[in-house]
């Protein structure tokens, strides 16, 4: 379905992004990664899922904080994969403390991160969608983009940031083949979330499996993590031309967190 397009997966070296790599690679889709840590393994992991398609696999480490190294990202793109089809704005950071203990650089990194790179990658990338007539734009928000948690402020104003960038950009591309929409997980057994189980354990004297129950418990009403692959799958939908005329959305896929 997707042979012959470029993705753009940020920080997709492991966790959602890479499980949206993997998605999209079954569909055909070249794939460029990009992200921290070793590359080679997750290259090779989508490389072989998109084997029966021919599919290309490219790797660029640009820190998404970074405006000079994404725009480095995005002409490695353009120059090796003829430009990306398909933006997923993945690469995000997570940081817990009160806010009169939240370290005023932890603030901006997750700014620059989780919200700022999606404007560069989108700014970017757009003029060569408008001129293929055809692109599409996934933003990995979060349940976080749309109700907050105590303790997350910089995380809750960058989500909610990046839905409303997602809609405001929805609407500059109404007319256009380009579609642009957010995904909205609730809490899936990723690392980012992993050390925050680490941490609710220690805090409560607890083991992993009773931090993860009572994590969920609070939160997600299935009593279910979101998996990688099932947002792989949301994103692929995204992707179809069944998802021509879904623009703005903030799509929560989140166990029930936001229904509440
Ligand atoms: P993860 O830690 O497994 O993956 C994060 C990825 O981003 C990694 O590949 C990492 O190398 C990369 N990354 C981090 N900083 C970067 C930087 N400066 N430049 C380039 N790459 C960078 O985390 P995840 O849980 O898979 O999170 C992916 C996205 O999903 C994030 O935007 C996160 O906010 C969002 N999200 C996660 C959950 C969850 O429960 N795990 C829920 C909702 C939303």
């Amino acid at each position: 379905m997707l042979k012959g397009k470029c993705a753009l997966v940020t920080g997709s070296t492991s966790g959602i992004g890479l499980g949206i790599a993997l998605s999209l690679a079954r569909q055909g889709a070249n794939i460029v990664l990009n992200g921290f840590g070793d590359a080679e393994a997750p290259k090779a992991e989508v490389a072989a899922v998109g084997k029966d398609h021919g599919i290309r696999v490219g790797y660029h480490g640009a820190d998404m904080s970074k405006p000079a190294e994404i725009e480095a990202l995005m002409a490695y793109a353009q120059a090796e994969f003829g430009g990306v089809d398909i933006l997923v704005n993945n690469a995000g950071i997570q940081y817990v403390a009160p806010v009169q203990d939240f370290p005023a650089e932890r603030w901006d990194a997750i700014i620059a991160i989780n919200l700022s790179s999606a404007f560069h990658t989108t700014r970017l990338a757009v003029p060569g969608m408008l001129a293929k007539g055809w692109g599409r734009i996934i933003n990995v928000a979060s349940a976080h983009g749309l109700v907050a948690s105590a303790q997350k402020s910089a995380y809750v104003a960058a989500k909610h940031g990046l839905v409303g960038f997602t809609k405001s950009v929805a609407l500059e591309t109404a007319t256009s083949g380009i579609t642009v929409n957010a995904i909205c997980p609730g809490w899936v057994l990723t690392p980012l979330v992993q050390k925050q189980v680490d941490a609710r354990a220690a805090a409560e004297g607890v083991d992993g499996e009773e931090a993860k129950r009572r994590m969920l418990a609070e939160k997600q009403p299935s009593l279910q993590f979101t998996t990688p692959d099932e947002l792989g799958e949301l994103s692929v939908f995204l992707c179809s031309s069944a998802a021509n005329n879904v623009r703005g959305q903030a799509w929560a896929m989140d166990g029930g967190w936001t229904a509440q």
